[in-house]
């Protein structure tokens, strides 16, 4: 088992970069956010667990992450290659990955991290909207759709994440310096971060990534 880390505040970028990197190579993509979002919205315990930090801009617990991380590796075999998006997002997540992949004789290749201005994320998260029937994702002045409030693709209603409001978003981004942004030291301390400079088009984003992926 190979994997590789997608590592930056959120509104870097990663679920944009990870559909390029997913099309273009034979990774899996592991997105811990998709995931809570997918069990809010199907009811599950855990969703209903996660729900209230989820809307608050909080770290849903360690505890919670992991069971549903180590659930879904169970399910792969042992030549799969992996591509965590939003995970991990704590000192303690990360030591806990450590000790699952070793125990499964993997190892954590690569470590990207997408690095771009506050203010440019502050203004991609407020701004950004999503499909409630498809999930593309639009931004009010970057990427609008034709017609206001309407997915070009299906016709859907567009929405924005309860987590995007902008008193939100600035709370996500003050968890990211507490809670994750000691993770660059770490990765860094190993050998295995990549910087990659996030802040311009999806397009560069993903040229330097594909780039550099060993
Ligand atoms: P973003 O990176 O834009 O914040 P995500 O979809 O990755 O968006 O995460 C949305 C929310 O899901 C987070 O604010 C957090 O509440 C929860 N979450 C996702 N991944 C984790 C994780 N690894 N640890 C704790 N909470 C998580
Ligand atoms: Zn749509």
């Amino acid at each position: 088992m190979k994997a590789i880390i997608l590592l930056g505040a959120p509104g870097a970028g990663k679920g944009t970069l990870s559909e390029s990197v997913k099309n273009a190579t034979d990774f899996i993509h592991i997105s811990t956010g998709d995931m809570l979002r997918e069990a809010v919205k199907a009811g599950t315990p855990t969703g209903l667990e996660a729900k209230s930090f989820m809307d608050k801009g909080e770290l849903v617990p360690d505890d919670v992450i992991m069971r549903i991380v180590e659930e879904r590796l169970s399910q792969g075999g042992l030549d799969d290659k992996y591509m965590f998006d939003g995970f991990p997002r704590t000192l303690e997540q990360a030591r806990l990955l450590d000790e699952a992949m070793t125990k499964a004789g993997g190892v954590i290749s690569q470590v990207f991290l997408l690095e771009v201005p506050t203010p440019v994320i502050v203004s991609r998260l407020s701004g950004r909207r999503i499909c409630k029937n498809c999930g593309a994702v639009y931004h009010i002045t970057n990427i609008p759709p034709k017609v206001e409030g309407i997915c070009d693709r299906c016709g859907g209603q567009l929405y924005q994440r309860p987590d995007d409001t902008e008193a939100t978003v600035l709370n996500r981004l003050d968890v990211y310096q507490r809670q994750t942004a000691s993770l660059i030291d770490f990765y860094e301390k190993k050998g295995v971060l990549v910087r990659i400079n996030a802040g311009e088009t999806p397009q560069e984003a993903a040229k330097e990534m594909l780039e550099q992926l060993a």
